[in-house]
């Protein structure tokens, strides 16, 4: 079993409001600060959804990812994974729009394979559009963490990386339990991780009351995992987390408990083949010839 365990965060995602939890962050500095504080509780990784920062609604402008970014880089050397999900957009430009958090050139962005029901919505993910994200992400040097809500993503994942439009390791999130997905339960997460490329890093997630249920599956299994207000607003049965990193520390805990050591964002960076941030980019590695900071 892999000792090391990468522990992600998901501050805000685009459905909890502060209705829901007061401590759901909103504005690009409160889910910047809800990030650094839950590195300190442990992550390794921030996964970042914009909101509109006066009323909470689900945003996607560049510019709110930018400073999200900004904000984060100026404080930490933790993992900046963006969003490219933008399943709420709606018009003519918004498979365009979605590839703009890859031109911020973060370490890592999401990226969705598959067409599905999700709740009341249709996510779309035409494989034209995935492998154009995929593209640019390898343009942009970003690595991509694979989403997966159903077993016929990872078929579409593997195929990306047989074309060698991935670079190993791949990196999947298995998420479990989102509506219409595959659902939260012990035999799905043994099976949904049978599937994967026998050279993949992998990380679960799960909704609202599996997450406890499934990220304790995890540790056991040697895999990584996602907590934060994206996929659940309670610590524990009717008791709301007081903030992003108090669920941090309570996987940090348990991890250790189950024989875990909680990675640093250093080590999480080298698991994951993500240059470190001092690091100069090589003209001839497709990068700027400028160092990433
Ligand atoms: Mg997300």
């Amino acid at each position: 079993m892999e000792k090391k365990i990468i522990i992600t965060v998901a501050v805000t995602g685009s459905f909890p409001t502060k209705e829901m939890n007061p401590a759901v962050p909103y504005t690009p500095k409160e889910i910047a600060d809800a990030a650094v504080e839950s590195a300190g509780a442990g992550a390794a990784i921030a996964h970042i959804h914009v909101r509109d920062p006066k009323t909470g609604a689900p945003e996607f402008k560049k510019a709110l990812f930018k400073e999200v970014l900004d904000r984060i880089r100026d404080r930490s050397d933790m993992i900046v994974n963006l969003t490219t999900s933008g399943l709420r957009l709606k018009g003519p430009r918004m498979m365009a729009q979605r590839l703009e958090p890859i031109q911020l050139k973060p370490d890592m962005c999401s990226l969705d394979l598959g067409s599905m029901n999700f709740s009341d919505m249709v996510f779309n993910n035409p494989p034209q559009w995935s492998q154009e994200a995929v593209q640019c992400m390898r343009e942009n040097r970003v690595k991509p963490e694979i989403e997966v809500f159903e077993a016929g993503h990872i078929s579409q994942a593997k195929d990306l990386v047989q074309k060698g439009l991935i670079d190993v390791p791949p990196y999947f999130q298995l998420c479990m339990g989102v509506k219409w997905g595959i659902e939260a339960s012990p035999e799905n997460l043994l099976f949904m991780k049978r599937e994967l490329p026998g050279d993949a890093l992998w990380s679960v997630l799960g909704t609202g009351k599996n997450q406890i249920p499934m990220i304790v599956m995890g540790m056991l299994l040697g895999g990584n995992v996602r907590v934060g207000f994206e996929d659940n607003i309670f610590i524990k049965k009717d008791v709301l987390a007081k903030n992003n990193a108090q669920m941090v520390a309570w996987a940090a805990d348990q991890a250790e408990r189950l024989g875990r050591t909680v990675a640093t964002p250093g080590e999480a960076r080298q698991l994951l083949g993500i240059r470190a941030l001092n690091e100069t980019v090589c003209s001839d590695g497709g990068g700027h010839g400028k160092e990433v900071l």
